[in-house]
């Protein structure tokens, strides 16, 4: 590629609120561009970097077994609404109509539409196992789009789904999978860590991991220890602390006062929304005494109340957004992933709470519901334990605790039965008995693992990529393109490593030395050729962008170096 004909150029300065160093740094090199928020255009610079990133990611998939596929992303909201998401997935989900008034959605992810698709494929388990995947555009209304690629609201996404017929079958699935997700991560430069998370909206029955990318920028933490190797998303890992927690054998007492009432989960979501900034849990109780859910929410993420089933095990994230949604419809968030129901009708709730609600942290406070047929309360037992740097660590009970930040890249994920029997994929196993296909789903962001890894693999010059996933892994600079002997020997070399099949780009641009070199260091291409004083020699400097060692060697030396 000629630098001069490349449709991109380098920017002096990027937007204010490019804050991470890897929105800025793709921006300013060209290798990127905003279209609106959380939206963006790879430029030919960036489009090469996706592309070989999908392609670690293609052949790591297929060794692992899975068959490419291309799912749409325009996906009937019939399908959404069979498997309970429809109401849950809240504002994040971008519906739409078409001109018949029929609505649609577009996939933020594919478990629907997938299982729909196998439901009609696959009727025997002589056909199980199955894994395929997709590299695809996906679409999520995020609340807050962050740190360019990072956070988008059109990303790409690789998505995997595996069907089974036995559980045993689903956790050898689920090992392929994430054997391959330790080898995309490592061919592609990155240093991560896997760890035990949280289950949240997707749901499902079994364990998930996710691949975390270290980098101080990532929105999640990790709790690790630094004797047995437990490591795990802090969410998970506070539930884990959590679990011996004598508070949910309690029963409260209510207290009825004069306090305003809440209605709806709406108000209940306000109601935690201007809540203590600090973690709190609230427990609710059946009018019995028996632990109901525990609502949780931490002042990093304000749009995420997360209600959690104690009693069931099961999980649901619900955003405030999407209990307002939720309240104009059905039971709300309520109605949640299939299998979910915590047993409350919130519109016919009624709430009535103690004075201590407005703002006080400290003081204790009770809630009662009165639902058709069923009373609960809800206590409020203060801040959330957090799991601390240095504190014991709950598994070996030797080791301490370390605190990362991570970026989620990947995700593994046991979902067991929850879609196929949602949406009716069985299969008649060995005795001719109809079964649910057991499934598990695996997600990586391939265009976040490309942000993380300039956030990882930069300096204050700018990017160093990883030479597996470079856009060009040599860069031909003549120091001036018109000084003859130079430019030749430039076009030369050129020829030779394209001849040899490297990627090469050739700075035949009309600049000064200086924006060259700045140029190069920003876009970062592993391997620089200087082309100038030593060129009516034959010679040429080459350097490595990790360390700018200079070194001045023949044509053919550089040669047999690149090779
Ligand atoms: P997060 O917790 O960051 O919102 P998620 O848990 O909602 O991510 P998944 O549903 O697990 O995401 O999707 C699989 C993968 O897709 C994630 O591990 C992540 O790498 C990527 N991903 C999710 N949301 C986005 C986004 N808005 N922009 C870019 N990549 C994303
Ligand atoms: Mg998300
Ligand atoms: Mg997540
Ligand atoms: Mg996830």
């Amino acid at each position: 590629m000629r630098q001069s004909t490349l449709c991109s150029s380098t920017l002096r300065e990027v937007p204010s609120d490019a804050e991470a160093a890897n929105h800025r740094l793709l921006l300013k090199a060209g290798f990127i561009r905003q279209l609106a928020s959380g939206v963006y255009t790879y430029m030919p610079l960036g489009r090469r970097v996706l592309r070989k990133l999908e392609q670690i990611v293609r052949e790591e998939m297929d060794r692992a077994g899975a068959q490419e596929m291309l799912m749409p992303a325009l996906q009937p909201a019939e399908l959404w609404k069979q498997s309970g998401r429809y109401s849950v997935y809240g504002p994040e989900l971008i519906r739409l109509k078409d001109r018949h008034d029929r609505e649609f959605a577009l996939g933020p992810t594919h478990e629907e539409v997938v299982t729909t698709l196998i439901k009609n494929e696959i009727s025997s388990y002589r056909r199980l196992p199955v894994i395929v995947y997709q590299i695809q555009t996906k679409f999520r209304d995020e609340p807050r789009p962050r740190f360019g690629l990072l956070r988008g609201r059109e990303f790409l996404m690789k998505d995997a789904y595996s069907f089974d017929a036995s559980w045993e079958g689903l956790d050898s699935s689920y090992r392929t999978m994430y054997d391959a997700y330790v080898r995309i991560m490592e061919r592609c430069g990155l240093q991560y860590r896997a760890v035990e998370a949280d289950a949240g909206a997707i749901g499902g029955e079994g364990g998930t991991h996710e691949f975390m990318a270290l980098a101080e920028i990532g929105e999640d933490t990790i709790a690790a220890c630094d004797c047995c190797g437990y490591a795990a998303n802090m969410e998970k890992a506070q539930s884990r602390a959590e679990r011996p927690a004598p508070a949910v054998t309690a029963v409260p007492p209510v207290e009825k006062v004069h306090t305003p009432h809440v209605r709806t989960i709406e108000q209940l979501a306000q109601y935690f929304g201007t809540e203590s900034r600090n973690m709190i849990k609230t427990l609710i109780y059946a009018a019995d005494g028996k632990p109901l859910a525990v609502v949780v929410r931490g002042d990093h993420e304000v749009n995420e109340t997360k209600v959690k089933n104690e009693v069931g095990a099961l999980e649901l994230e619900l955003a405030d957004a999407q209990m307002t949604a939720a309240v104009t419809g059905a039971p709300v968030g309520f109605a949640g992933p299939v299998g979910l129901q915590i047993p409350v009708l919130v519109d016919t709730a009624v709430a009535t709470m103690t004075s201590g609600i407005a703002g006080a942290n400290e003081a204790d406070f009770h809630l009662q519901h009165v639902v058709p047929g069923r009373d609960f309360s809800v206590e409020r037992t203060g801040d959330f334990r957090n799991v601390k740097e240095g504190e014991r660590c709950a598994q070996c009970e030797d080791g301490t605790l370390q605190l990362f930040k991570g970026i989620e890249v990947g995700h593994v994920f046991k979902l067991g039965t929850k879609y196929s029997e949602a949406l009716g994929a069985r299969f008649a196993d060995a005795a001719g008995q109809e079964q649910p296909v057991i499934m598990g789903c695996y997600g990586i962001g391939v265009s976040r693992m490309l942000s993380a890894i300039v956030e990882q693999h930069h300096d204050e010059r700018g990017i160093l990529w990883p030479p597996a996933i470079a856009p060009y892994r040599v860069h031909v600079i003549p120091v001036s393109v018109k000084d003859e002997v130079q430019m030749r020997l430039a076009e030369e070399l050129y020829a030779q490593l394209r001849e040899r099949g490297v990627d090469v780009l050739l700075d035949d641009r009309e600049e000064r030395a200086g924006v060259k070199f700045n140029d190069a260091e920003l876009i970062g291409i592993p391997i620089r050729v200087v082309v100038g004083k030593h060129a009516g020699d034959g010679s040429v400097e080459y350097a490595e962008r990790k360390d700018n060692e200079k070194r001045v060697l023949s044509v053919e030396e550089a040669l047999s170096r690149i090779m």
